[in-house]
């Protein structure tokens, strides 16, 4: 499901496609050249967060380059 929020009246349509010519159902605007959201995909974005003990971390020096790339937060 995508989803495209038009520009000109500021209405959401949804599509089972992107690909397709798009008119905006409210006022027929051309969406299709407007990029879309993928309406389920949408919680994916968020980022990780990892709770973490700060000694543990310290004793494994390892942990904490593969941890590296996520956020996280630790704690004493
Ligand atoms: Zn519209």
């Amino acid at each position: 499901m995508y989803k495209k929020l038009c520009p000109k009246c500021h209405q959401p349509s949804f599509s089972s496609s992107d690909i397709d010519r798009w008119i905006c159902p409210v006022c027929n605007f051309d969406l299709t050249r407007v990029s879309s959201k993928d309406a389920e995909a949408r919680k994916a974005t968020k980022p990780h967060l990892f709770i973490i003990k700060n000694s543990y971390l310290q004793e494994n020096p390892t942990l904490n380059t593969k941890i590296k790339s996520y956020e996280y937060q630790s704690f004493d």
